[in-house]
């Protein structure tokens, strides 16, 4: 293109809250065939809120949300937020840890007074050698419900779960039906829980899932994507997502998101929304028919 259409181009974007960081991007996006969707503050507002306490026998559930409360309060995820911020409103004590652990892509792991807590998903604990077959039944229930179920264990004995529950950004909907409208297949990758995935993609129209992923295997997974031929976009706002931004042909990032994600990235949404990403799309195709 030439430097004229780009100008042209990178300031339409910018008056539609695109920030398109590089003229290769802007190049690129038109020939893009596989768009890969992180699902937590990227397809979803990424600020969810406790839905349900569920202890297990011995524990009551003022008691459990207290101590996961006091387990996550250093911690710097949505879901840990979502914890503290129930715990507060519900006035429980505010307990610190006296140690604190996070342990990316699975939980935290911390001494609340005498006791240690584990709070996060099922490998957390299994690996930590916990049995968490009496939980798993309601670890279930929550996801397919669309909602993220952690679970807690007390000194080595599971204490019960909560859910959590994130809702759908305005536009998510329209912009993935767009996307798939361009002949663009979609992938939602998260590292959160496999059937609460499939139940929020499910909500968004979305038939290709990649779950319960590390946040290092997001960017081998889109160098796979990659290595069948596709040209591959990336959306995504946090830490675990800069690698994958980083790896993607063209990586968009929300620009409420992590300042980790927006410098992985080749484009900044700054709208926080995924139609931007459809316009970014467009403008290309206009930017390159144009001189062609
Ligand atoms: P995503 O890819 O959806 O942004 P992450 O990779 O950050 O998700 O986390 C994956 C999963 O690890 C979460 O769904 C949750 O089950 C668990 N997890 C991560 N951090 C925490 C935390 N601070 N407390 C509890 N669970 C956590
Ligand atoms: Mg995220």
């Amino acid at each position: 293109a030439t430097p004229l259409s780009i100008t042209v181009a990178t300031g339409k974007g910018a008056a539609n809250g695109i920030l398109i960081r590089s003229a290769q991007a802007l190049e690129t996006a038109h020939k893009l065939n596989t768009v890969v969707l992180d699902k937590t503050g990227t397809i979803t507002r990424g600020t969810p809120a406790l839905t349900d306490i569920l202890p297990a026998t011995g524990f009551d559930a003022d008691e459990l949300l207290a101590l996961i409360a006091a387990a996550e309060r250093d911690s710097e995820h949505p879901l840990a937020k979502a914890i503290v911020v129930a715990a507060e409103d519900r006035g429980l004590s505010n307990a610190r840890a006296r140690s604190f652990e996070s342990i990316t892509g699975q939980g935290v792991r911390a001494q609340v007074g005498d006791r240690i807590v584990l709070v996060g998903n099922a490998r957390l604990l299994t690996a930590a050698g916990i049995d968490t077959s009496s939980l798993s039944a309601a670890v279930e229930r929550l996801a397919v419900d669309g909602k993220t179920p952690m679970l807690a264990a007390v000194d080595g004995r599971p204490a019960g779960l909560v859910g959590v529950a994130d809702t759908i950004k305005d536009g998510s909907i329209e912009a993935i039906a767009g996307l798939a409208a361009r002949g663009i297949d979609v992938v939602m990758m998260t590292g959160d829980n496999r059937t609460t995935a499939a139940a929020i993609a499910r909500q968004v129209g979305i038939h290709r899932l990649v779950a319960e992923v590390m946040p290092e295997q997001k960017a081998r997974e889109v160098r796979r994507l990659q290595a069948q031929g596709r040209v591959v976009g990336m959306v995504g706002d946090g830490i675990n997502d800069a690698p994958a931004l980083a790896q993607a042909d063209v990586g968009s990032a929300i620009g409420t998101g992590t300042d980790v994600a927006i410098e992985a990235s080749d484009i900044t949404l700054i709208s926080g929304n995924l139609s931007g990403l459809v316009t970014a799309i467009d403008l290309s195709r206009a930017t390159m028919r144009n001189i062609r």
